[in-house]
């Protein structure tokens, strides 16, 4: 007979087991590309991760995924028309590679959709509601849809509050401007759901690079939804792509060890906290001992963000 706890611990196990840790690329991460460059460069160098995943994070990850699927499909019930697109994306110099969550047909034109999943506490910063209702939802310009369920404070957006994502979205629409075959790619995959707008943007009289991305969260407390529209910023990825290459030149041709690890540290992109404690996105990373030495950090007084 079986002890009670026996089922969850056998999840457990092959939860643990499934994560083999970071996985080695040849290039960056789109999906990284906003984060602390010294954590790729520290990747792409071969450094074994000094911290181990908690059981926790691979089910937060799992279940950001599940989130996104379901925002995805609710978009398509609703009349939206998203195109899946799940090919991989690569770009040079420095060479990259990602996925898109999808692209969305608005009003002729094609966007980047991303959708993250958020706990409340991440979802704070975003948007500060009156919270008359557990379905708050933001429009274009942030107005209120129903006036009865949404009373918005204030809002600050994706740029300064996750510029993270705000790179990674920045980085697919930077690829699909500007490389070709996937203007081509995209051309098809609207064929299949619009032929005469899919012929429109091959005459180029219609648009299939985009003008920018719409970023979706999903709070994972209480079902609270965010929605913001990004322009396209060519020189905030024009800048960001010249400093990874920097940091990708820097790093070929050299091995793990003391010098390249002085190296990389130049590149980090965090401080410690004003206490000496690590910031959570440190406390997070595969390589806190590396780059910090062990010993370092306090518990973060200001808590964690959870989100996916
Ligand atoms: S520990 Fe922090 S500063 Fe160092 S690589 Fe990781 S995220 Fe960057």
């Amino acid at each position: 007979m079986s002890l009670p706890g026996a089922p969850l611990k056998r999840l457990l196990a092959f939860l643990l087991a499934q994560d083999t840790g970071p996985r080695r690329r040849e290039g960056f991460s789109i999906s990284t590309l906003g984060i602390c460059l010294a954590k790729q460069l520290f990747t792409l160098s071969g450094y074994p991760a000094t911290t181990k995943r908690a059981a926790r994070m691979l089910l937060l990850w799992r279940l950001g995924m599940l989130i996104e699927r379901e925002v995805i499909a609710l978009m398509q019930m609703a009349g939206e028309t998203i195109l899946g697109l799940q090919k991989e994306y690569l770009g040079a110099n420095p060479p990259r590679e990602g996925h898109i969550d999808g692209l969305i047909l608005r009003d002729g034109k094609l966007y980047v959709f991303d959708v993250k999943s958020a706990n409340s506490q991440s979802f704070k910063k975003w948007v500060q509601t009156a919270g008359l209702s557990p379905w708050k939802v933001m429009k274009d310009g942030y107005g209120a849809c129903d006036p009865r369920q949404i009373a918005v404070k204030t809002y600050r957006p994706v740029k300064e509050i996750y510029p993270s994502y705000y790179f990674q979205a920045q980085g697919y629409l930077e690829l699909l401007r500007t490389r070709e075959e996937y203007q081509e790619y995209i051309i098809t995959a609207l064929a299949q759901v619009d032929a005469d707008l899919a012929q429109s943007a091959k005459d180029g009289t219609v648009p299939v690079a985009t003008d920018g991305f719409y970023f979706f969260v999903y709070c994972k407390d209480d079902s609270s939804l965010y929605e913001e529209f990004v322009p396209y910023d060519a020189d905030a990825i024009e800048q960001r792509l010249a400093f990874a290459a920097k940091g990708y030149q820097a790093i070929q041709g050299k091995k793990p060890g003391k010098a390249l690890t002085e190296e990389i540290r130049t590149y980090r992109e965090l401080k410690l906290n004003e206490d000496g404690g690590l910031p959570w996105q440190c406390k997070r990373c595969d390589f806190t001992k590396t780059c910090w030495g062990s010993g370092t950090g306090t518990p973060d007084k200001n808590g964690e963000d959870d989100i996916g």
